[in-house]
């Protein structure tokens, strides 16, 4: 059996040290204060974001840490534990969309994004930033990065939204575009709400219906593993996923072709209404004939199919039925691989060998193409089964994945 590193979270006082030291040493003071945001991993409810339907994150105990001084000019300064030789420094004055490059696109990104929504409040400032959730895993360092961010400037300009659930919708929308227009890539709002809505012990519903106002399109569920004897083991595969290079945008593209073809206005009305008749498996059939092309189909299949599952698992949890949750977890990824074809061999062998050491479900989470895997198992079996997922990789010829445990944790905070 081969070993595995375990990627444990900073607790909080770690997490505000290590940004503090940080900020000290390159900006040569103390900072006004320390605000964390974490990662998240979605439970079930894949590529069904942008069509309208359910989701089901909840957030890491593992988070990033921005220390934060405020300045009386317009000059922002970012450092990250990450490059801490690479200080990043702008003028908010005069800045357009994508006027930043890099990591630090980032942050700046969400200043700026403040600004644009007309609060001239936020003005300069210095930002040292400290993780422990992995990159580019699919497990959102970069909704961690924005949310925490937000939550920061909100604390140092005296925005007052971040005390509120209703408030924090504003600092999510800064967030996300920030990601969309200064860094330039797609998101669609899963990741931040996550880091900014989720509560200790729940996962978070998140409903993408439109016109649905933005405080009832978010619900706690009760998420609680310990109650049920479980964990829930996370394998970064280390198959860094890469959503840039088109295969988002057509998933997305068909979708929305598909829609246009079966006189809807997004897929989540197809799901409805499947869902609502007497036999949903012969009214999908239905719709699925109404379909030219194969691939089309598949793609449809999986939305609808997948949208189904979130309330599914949901009541699966609620019941205290882990073996349900985990088939459905089995089913998404299968759904996942057949029809959505955004599985890569890293996440298919990582399931596979997550099962075979005896989880109840596993399945890829975040956007695919690699990221991330999520495996429910029995209490204390987290590192049994990850050994025996670093083993296949190894046979492989995989990299090496790591792993991590995750806890349905608190949202973005201060800390200090
Ligand atoms: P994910 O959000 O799943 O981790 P993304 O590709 O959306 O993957 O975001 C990863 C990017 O976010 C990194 O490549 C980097 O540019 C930026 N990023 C996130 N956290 C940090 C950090 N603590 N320091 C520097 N850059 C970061
Ligand atoms: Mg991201």
């Amino acid at each position: 059996m081969s070993d595995i590193e375990f990627l444990e979270a900073y607790d909080d006082s770690t997490g505000a040290a290590l940004a503090s030291g940080l900020f000290a040493k390159v900006f040569g003071s103390d900072p006004d204060g320390v605000w964390a945001a974490p990662g998240r991993v979605n439970l079930i409810g894949e590529h069904t974001d942008y069509n309208a339907g359910l989701c089901l994150p909840i957030a890491l105990p593992h988070r990033t840490y921005v220390a934060v001084h405020l300045r009386d000019d317009m000059r922002m300064r970012v450092v990250s534990s990450v490059k801490p030789e690479d200080v990043v420094d702008i003028d908010l004055e005069g800045l357009g969309a994508g006027g930043v490059k890099g990591w630090a696109a980032y942050p700046i990104g969400v200043a700026w994004a403040l600004r644009e929504a007309g609060f001239d409040t936020v003005c300069g400032s210095d930002m040292a930033f400290v993780t422990c959730v992995p990159f580019a895993s699919g497990l959102s360092s970069s909704a961690a990065m924005t949310c925490s961010t937000a939550l920061a400037l909100d604390g140092v300009f005296g925005l007052g939204f971040g005390g509120t659930d209703k408030g924090r919708i504003t600092l999510i929308d800064a967030a996300v575009r920030a990601e969309n227009d200064m860094a330039g890539a797609s998101t669609g709002g899963l990741d931040q709400s996550a880091a900014m809505r989720c509560t200790p012990g729940h996962s978070l519903r998140l409903d993408f219906r439109p016109g649905l106002d933005a405080i009832d399109s978010a619900t706690q569920e009760p998420f609680d593993l310990e109650e049920l004897g479980l964990e829930l083991l996370v394998i970064d595969t280390q198959a860094h996923h890469q959503l840039n290079d088109g295969q988002y945008g057509q998933r997305r593209s068909s979708c929305e072709r598909a829609a246009r073809e079966l006189g809807v206005a997004n897929l989540r009305e197809v799901a409805d209404e499947v869902e609502a008749s007497d036999d949903p498996q012969i009214a999908l059939a239905r719709v699925l004939n109404r379909l030219d092309d194969e691939t089309t189909r598949k793609r449809v299949r999986h939305v609808v199919n997948e949208i189904g599952r979130v309330d599914r698992f949901i009541k699966a949890f609620a019941s205290g039925d882990a073996r349900e949750a985990g088939k459905l977890m089995d089913a998404s990824h299968a759904s996942l691989c057949d029809d959505y074809e955004v599985t890569v061999p890293e996440l298919d062998v990582a399931v596979a060998a997550s099962r075979e050491a005896g989880a109840l479900g596993a399945r890829m989470t975040g956007g695919g193409f690699g990221g991330s895997v999520i495996a429910l198992v029995a209490r204390g079996e987290s590192r049994a089964v990850a050994c025996h997922v670093a083993g296949s990789f190894a046979d492989n010829g995989f990299r090496t994945p790591r792993a991590l445990v995750a806890v349905a944790s608190d949202s973005a905070h201060r800390v200090r």
